[in-house]
């Protein structure tokens, strides 16, 4: 058993020349890169990479700048609840620690006492084993993981939709020879910038770009049509596009005999949202309905794209269920060039939610309740499928259980700086202080770090090696380049280690390449399967699309041509209504307040904020003049934003690319996650970061 200490660097892709072929540590495009020198260690372009043909953005060329950082930690710290002090202790004694205290619990609450909480930046191999260790190991069924904040309305409804959540079922590159591409909630010039040249691309090739976002991003300088919809609106949006195809006619009857079901409902669904009704809930001005749908109506090759901006909200799923609708009845998924994705968010947004971090999952995208999956993941596993736990809490409901008579007692943290990036953030931390022990992996002292008893430190992306799934479904292999630092280990060396010391009935590999292995067998026959891919091919073919269930299977980078993953093998449409926003504005909290990303900054900013080549302005208030007039400030001034869950202070940033009803504040700093509603969307438990009803004031 391996732990931690300098492992062999992994070979360079075979005629690669210099350097080591990796994957940008950050975002759900995973950006080709080359890594040059083992110890003082240079990002150069990797050009032949399809994805991102050698472009990165600012957060790709400044990535290791976290590497040899000053606050890198390199020893476990153990924390004295009475003093607050931090003290050193070797990997033997907090492992042993940790683990007798986890016994402790156990042995008072039961296995459900003890808590798991996961990243969707971890690789693949580290997803899987933190999912096998919470079954296995520990016995409980409370794992879950951030990812539940990033693309779960998606997930939710393409897998009702299509009978399987892939985020794009095409590759990226496809977009460009689309149309039509209708981005839904998406400022992917700023989130991932390389993915914007396929806009570019997509004019240039006699197509047009469509923009629906309440601010006028950088996205939007690139699209031809521009919608600023009220925030949480865009269901209704959806549903009049579709009225409008509907009364003019342009619905793929023939299509939808052959490959759909549930039209007929959702047909007579919308024809009560005709334009003027549209207009006042969304504020969309009717005639720019009108020529929305008559573009899509007339063009052959429809692409609807969403991100955040749809999905996190409190009807999220049925928001992009309207949008699949949409894209739908125009006949155009599994049409080549065309059809629904969705731009997923986070480095491993895809593999993280694919093989059993979730609460409901076992690998392979199998449903942990399903007793032939239990019975294969158990089989590939050793152990007996009666021994594994059912279904647990999803992410929020876990955090807000923590520390309850009812809820864990203990919580390890992989890869997530919750008190960030959770909704409310606030109470979340209330109850993360509650716990009895709280163990957190990272690199660096996180905000949520600097609450736990135990801190370990774990590597990072490029002393590492492992597969990360990129937003086209594309297996990719992280390679190691640099020898991981004294004192550190992998996430997979402290499972193993927990897991030995734990008394586990099984071991746990610590090896990437030979936890890969067995994650292959565990999706084989999934929806997910990963059995034919090895790490050999990935370097060998730049990736590999799943499903790809034998070594000498092509992979699938384009699904749905010819069936659906449905039972019937036809698509679903979904009747959905729009019930708008959980807390809708009024006269003590007048302005809708919405949140995202900036340029510079990743997530909740542990990593990007630390990287001096990035610039950290620190949060901001976006506001329109006429609001900011209305206020009293002007650009630049303190102004203090609040809502029934907590307030800030500010700067004010004016400008006329918002709409004049909404303030827009980024994530990345702590504060704003403090104020969002913590209302969860039915399906895919996905809180409503994106709208909730705010005031402001000048401080
Ligand atoms: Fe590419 Fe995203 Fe990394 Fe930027 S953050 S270089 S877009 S993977």
């Amino acid at each position: 058993m391996s732990h931690g200490t300098a492992l062999p660097l992994s070979p360079v892709s075979p005629g690669a020349g210099e350097g080591t072929r990796t994957h940008c540590p950050y975002c759900s495009l995973q950006c080709g890169m080359t890594l040059v020198g083992r110890r003082t260690t240079t990002v150069q372009p990797w050009a032949e990479f399809p994805v991102n043909e050698g472009a990165l953005c600012r957060k790709g060329w400044s990535a290791t700048g976290l590497l040899g950082h000053r606050e890198r930690l390199t020893t476990p710290l153990v924390r004295d609840r009475a003093t607050g002090e931090w003290s050193s202790a070797t990997w033997d004694e907090a492992l042993d620690l940790v683990a007798s205290r986890i016994r402790e619990v156990q042995a008072e609450h039961g296995p459900d006492g003890v808590a798991v909480f996961g990243g969707g930046g971890l690789t693949n191999e580290k997803a899987y084993q933190l999912g096998k260790f919470a079954r296995v190991a520990l016995g409980t069924s409370q794992i879950d993981y951030n990812g539940r904040w990033c693309m779960s309305s998606a997930a939710s409804a393409s897998t009702r939709a299509f009978g399987v959540d892939r985020g794009l079922p095409f590759p990226l590159a496809d977009v460009e020879h689309a149309d039509v591409v209708v981005l839904v909630g998406s400022n992917l010039a700023e989130t991932m910038p390389p993915a914007a040249r396929h806009l570019d691309r997509v004019r240039e090739n006699g197509g047009q770009v469509v923009v629906i976002d309440p601010r006028r991003t950088a996205t939007a300088d690139r699209a031809d049509v521009v919608l600023q919809p009220v925030p949480g609106t865009d269901l209704a949006l959806a549903l009049g596009v579709l009225h409008l195809l509907v009364a003019g006619g342009h619905v793929d009857d023939t299509y939808i005999a052959e490959r759909t079901t549930g039209w007929e409902a959702v047909r007579d669904a919308v024809a009560a949202w005709w334009p003027e009704r549209v207009e006042r809930v969304t504020g969309v001005a009717a005639p720019e309905l009108r020529a929305l749908a008559d573009l899509l109506a007339s063009r052959e090759r429809v692409m609807v794209l969403t991100a955040r901006g749809a999905e996190q909200h409190a009807q999220g799923s049925d928001t992009v269920l309207a949008w699949i609708d949409v894209a739908l009845a125009l006949g155009m998924p599994g049409k080549e060039y065309a059809g629904y994705g969705c731009l997923t968010g986070q480095g491993n947004g895809q593999g993280g939610r694919e093989h059993g971090q979730k609460a409901d999952q076992l690998p392979g995208y199998r449903m942990i309740d399903d007793p032939a999956a239990r019975a294969h993941v158990a089989a590939v596993w050793g152990v007996e499928p009666d021994s594994l736990p059912g279904k647990g809490r999803s992410a929020y409901e876990l955090l807000d259980a923590l520390g309850t008579p009812a809820g864990p007692r203990a919580m390890l943290v992989h890869g997530s700086n919750i008190v960030v990036s959770a909704p409310r953030a606030t109470h979340v931390q209330e109850r993360l202080e509650s716990l009895d022990l709280l163990v957190v992996c990272d690199l660096v002292m996180s905000e949520t770090a600097a609450l736990a008893d135990v801190v370990l430190p774990v590597t990072q992306w490029a002393e590492e090696t492992g597969t990360m799934t990129n937003l086209e479904g594309r297996v990719i292999l992280r390679q190691q380049a640099r020898p991981v630092p004294d004192g550190v280990r992998s996430d997979l060396d402290v499972v193993a280690g927990l897991a030995q010391r734990l008394g586990s009935p099984i071991e746990f590999a610590t090896d990437p390449e030979e936890v890969f292995a067995e994650l292959g067998r565990a999706s084989a026959g999934g929806k997910a399967d990963y059995a034919g891919i090895t790490y050999d091919r990935i370097r060998d073919e730049q990736g590999v699309f799943w499903p790809c269930p034998a070594p000498d299977h092509p992979g699938t980078p384009r699904l749905f041509a010819d069936t659906f993953a449905t039972p019937d093998g036809r698509a679903r449409f979904h009747a959905v209504e729009h019930r708008g926003p959980a807390e809708v504005v009024d006269g003590d909290y007048p302005v809708h307040l919405t949140t995202g990303r900036v340029l510079a900054q990743y997530q909740s900013g542990a990593q990007t904020r630390r990287i001096g080549d990035l610039p950290d302005d620190g949060a901001f208030a976006e506001m329109h003049p006429l609001l900011a007039n209305r206020l009293g400030v002007a650009d630049g001034m303190p102004v203090t934003v609040a809502t029934r869950r907590g307030e800030m202070r500010l700067p004010a940033r004016v400008t006329t690319t918002i709409r004049p009803d909404t303030v827009f504040v980024p994530f990345h700093w702590l504060g704003v996650n403090r104020l969002v509603n913590d209302a969860l969307d039915p399906a895919s438990r996905m809180p409503e970061f994106k709208v909730c009803a705010a005031r402001v004031v000048a401080a």
